[in-house]
């Protein structure tokens, strides 16, 4: 499989090649040349465990790593899982909730930044170099950052987040880490800034250069590979006959989790709608039943790590829903960059994409769902999970749901208790995390600081 750009401006490429490239050289994102189909083998594939169904999937996409290594990668990125079935599914009479929550950081990202983790020490190791990741996150993405490179030779990991503005088990997740290759940040300013100063950075070429400085952010094709696994995977365990399918319900933010699930919808899956859903920052949703896609503010919500309002790997999305033409996406793109809009014509009832159901959920609809779902059934759902199960209850289907479960409650004890007047959500590898050892430097948000802390150190 070749891997090419969505704005058309780059040669093909191998996976490898495309993984190191992370965000595409012309400024558009990486996409596989073809959509393999499986519907041919799928019936063939049920009943095999989650990681053979990891190296059937991946094999497609991937063809310069050998067969046994890529078993290899597979095994170690989901190994820290501490379920057997990697992402168990949970039926809770009207619905499935599928677990992704089973990783290092309780979150989905484990998922694919274990993999990635995985790949880029492949990489180094076979082709020689170093990677020095330079990153910013609100809170979930840079401790499933920190746990995907830890200990990985040839790896240095520089993680940005605004000072006392993550929640405090999100802060000790990632400054706890005392490794010598992690490296904690905390700015005086706020997220914002450490975005800013990260693009600063990046932009700088010779510093870029001169550091091998990468990213990890979602835009990564490795990252959406490794999540097309548990679409395949989990929709052949929910279906037992040809004929049979179910709907995926996605809390999303970046739309990198519900893009994996359309991939595998057009590779064949049993996959009937993808329900979108949203919080309050409904951009995304709004596209799905308006047509127009045009961007707001953020709003701070209980579900932070959806509190996104320009999703970027919405690009690869319409780069196959304009037919696979880049010039009609560069000019999509232009218009949103010089009018901050633009518009798609609907189709008939069932708005822009009959593939998409999309949804928003509010702050009292979400709190609503996770009381309920625990006084109904005893079973706790995190913030953004819940919004999806509010998606999901608002659709009528022949076919049952599979809700997402992107985090483990506990990461989020404040909404647990806002819904319930108490808090009840516990998981013993955070209740580990109180009084341990942290380390993390202080710097204002200001480049210079920031290139010079690189600077030092990297020394050798
Ligand atoms: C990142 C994240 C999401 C959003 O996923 P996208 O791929 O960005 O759409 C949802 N829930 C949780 C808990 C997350 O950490």
């Amino acid at each position: 499989m070749k891997y090419i750009s969505t704005r058309g401006g780059i040669k093909p490429i191998n996976f490898c090649e495309a993984v190191r490239m992370g965000l595409a050289s012309d400024g558009g994102l990486i996409v596989p040349e073809s959509i393999p189909d499986i519907s041919a083998d799928i019936d063939s594939w049920r009943g095999l465990s989650y990681r053979e169904i990891a190296l059937k999937v991946m094999s497609l996409f991937i063809d310069d790593i050998q067969t046994e290594e890529l078993e290899q990668l597979i095994q170690a990125s989901t190994e820290k899982f501490t379920s057997k079935k990697v992402t168990p599914c949970v039926d809770i009479d009207d619905v499935f909730v599928l677990e992704l929550f089973h990783g290092p950081t309780l979150a989905f990202k484990d998922l694919a930044l274990q993999f990635l983790g995985n790949v880029f020490e492949y990489i180094l190791k076979r082709d020689g170099g170093e990677l020095n990741i330079l990153g910013a996150t609100s809170g979930d993405t840079g401790s499933a950052a920190i746990q995907g490179v830890l200990n990985k030779e040839n790896i240095n990991i520089f993680i940005m987040h605004p000072k006392g503005r993550t929640s405090p088990l999100q802060a000790i997740q990632m400054i706890s880490v005392l490794d010598k290759n992690v490296h904690n940040i905390a700015i005086n300013g706020t997220f914002d800034d450490c975005q800013h100063l990260m693009k600063s950075a990046f932009n700088d070429s010779e510093f870029k250069a001169k550091h091998s400085l990468g990213a990890i952010n979602s835009v990564n094709w490795a990252r959406i590979l490794a999540q097309i696994v548990y679409y395949v995977n989990s929709s052949l365990n929910q279906t037992d006959a040809k004929n049979q399918k179910v709907n995926f319900s996605v809390p999303t933010g970046n739309f990198g989790d519900i893009f994996a699930g359309f991939i595998a919808k057009k590779m064949g899956c049993p996959i009937d709608k993808l329900l979108l859903a949203t919080n309050e920052n409904n951009i995304l949703a709004k596209f799905f039943n308006t047509g127009v896609y045009e961007k707001g503010n953020v709003v701070h919500t209980i579900s932070p790590s959806m509190d996104i309002q320009v999703a970027s790997n919405f690009e690869r999305y319409l780069y196959y829903y304009l037919g696979e033409d880049s010039k009609t996406l560069n000019s999509a793109m232009d218009s949103f960059t010089n009018k901050g809009r633009f518009v798609c014509k609907l189709k008939g009832d069932s708005g822009i994409d009959p593939q998409f159901i999309a949804g928003s959920a509010d702050t009292e609809s979400t709190l609503k769902m996770i009381k309920e779902t625990w006084d109904r059934h005893e079973y706790l759902l995190d913030p953004h999970t819940a919004t999806s199960l509010v998606v999901a209850k608002n659709h009528k289907s022949p076919y049952k749901t599979i809700c997402l479960a992107t985090a483990h409650p506990a990461k989020f004890p404040s909404a647990i208790e806002d819904a319930l007047g108490k808090d009840i959500a516990t998981h013993p590898s955070l209740d580990a995390l109180k009084g341990l050892e942290t380390r993390c430097e202080d710097l204002d948000a200001n480049i210079n600081s920031i290139k010079e802390f690189v600077r030092k150190k990297l020394k050798p």
